[in-house]
């Protein structure tokens, strides 16, 4: 059997999941009639204290719908350079709504509030006018690198300061206050939207929620029609995401500590260059020349390990629900028998 640590993306429904899934009362969610969806969109706003949520296909679309709503064609999101909204929307910004970006480079993928109140175009009629920043926590290509509560409150004084609209991807948010011990409502407060991913650590099939104020969400329901996001009897899918919440948030520790574990067995090893601070379920890590990313994952799948060249000399582990205790033991002695 393989050991899939390519992504937390990869896990699978789990019976119980499954079961709220079958049972889950839907009806037609264009229509606005779909109870579990409308559910799971209430549950969603009311855990991190905002107004509405809005249920999408994908957290690339509940991203690229709130920078279509906060901003206009021409004006400019200030964001750092290896965030997924930027490095990993295939231009989406650009095509979807014609934004402009001002990109930050940033200790593991994190910006600062100085540098973004140092980025703020004038009014200037030669510059486009910055609308919003965008944050990401954790931060994936960071390996998973969280932000300070103090930092994230900073970012956002300086957006309510020049009237910049705030947003976080929060695709793997709740791996983030696993760490920090921040609630959900204190998160909330910081932004004027947030995006969840329910398909990352929380082990659902499909599906992210996007979250701000009534009128916001309100926008935000005819983007996704727009671009093609309007689900029918999507309450299956919510159902998966009600019971993901329900029960897999407080495990997310489970992974962290693997991870962690996965970090100071490579940091052992000799053909191991670095391995990035290991904050929560992500591990990158560094092989040493002539060795290469892609050499070191070719040689694991190879012994039924799977894991991502994330660049040139870099591979990437994600820890998930269904990478088990027995799973994080076989995997250690794989890495620690490859032989260069
Ligand atoms: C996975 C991910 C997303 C959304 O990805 P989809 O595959 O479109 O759901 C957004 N931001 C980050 C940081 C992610 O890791």
């Amino acid at each position: 059997m393989k050991i899939d640590l390519r992504s937390d993306t990869v896990t699978r429904p789990t019976p119980g999941m499954l079961e709220a899934m079958f049972s889950a009362p839907v009806g037609d969610d264009v229509f606005g009639e779909d109870p579990t969806v409308a559910a799971l969109e209430a549950k969603t706003a009311a855990l991190f204290g905002k107004e509405a949520g809005l249920f999408c296909p994908s957290g690339t679309m509940t991203n690229q719908i709130a920078a279509r709503v906060h901003a206009r064609p021409g004006e400019e999101v200030i964001l750092h350079k290896l965030s997924h909204v930027y490095y990993y929307e295939a231009g989406g910004l650009m095509s979807n709504s014609g934004l402009s970006v001002c990109l930050l480079e940033g200790d593991r993928g994190r910006i600062t509030a100085k540098d973004v109140a140092d980025h703020i175009n004038p009014d200037d009629l030669h510059r486009p006018r910055t609308a919003m920043t965008e944050v990401e926590n954790t931060m994936n290509k960071g390996g998973g690198a969280v932000y300070s509560n103090q930092e994230l409150a900073a970012i956002g004084e300086v957006c309510r300061n020049n009237g910049l609209k705030y947003h976080l991807d929060g695709a793997r948010v709740f791996n983030a206050l696993a760490v920090t011990g921040q609630s959900t409502r204190e998160c909330g407060a910081l932004f004027d939207s947030i995006s969840i991913c329910l398909s990352k650590g929380l082990g659902a099939p499909v599906g992210s929620v996007l979250l701000g104020d009534h009128e916001f969400i309100r926008r935000a329901r005819r983007v996704r029609k727009v671009f093609g996001g309007g689900m029918r009897q999507a309450g299956y899918l919510a159902a998966a995401g009600i019971y993901a919440i329900d029960h897999h948030v407080e495990r997310l520790k489970e992974d962290h500590r693997r991870a962690r574990q996965l970090g100071e067995a490579l940091q052992q090893l000799q053909w191991v260059s670095e391995v990035l601070p290991v904050d929560t379920n992500i591990v990158i890590f560094k092989v040493k020349e002539p060795l290469t990313a892609s050499m070191v994952t070719g040689k694991l799948a190879e012994e039924g390990v799977l894991a991502i060249d994330f660049d040139r000399q870099s591979v990437r582990l994600v820890t998930h629900l269904d990478f088990t205790e027995n799973m994080l033991d076989q995997t250690i002695d794989i890495i620690r028998q490859l032989k260069f």
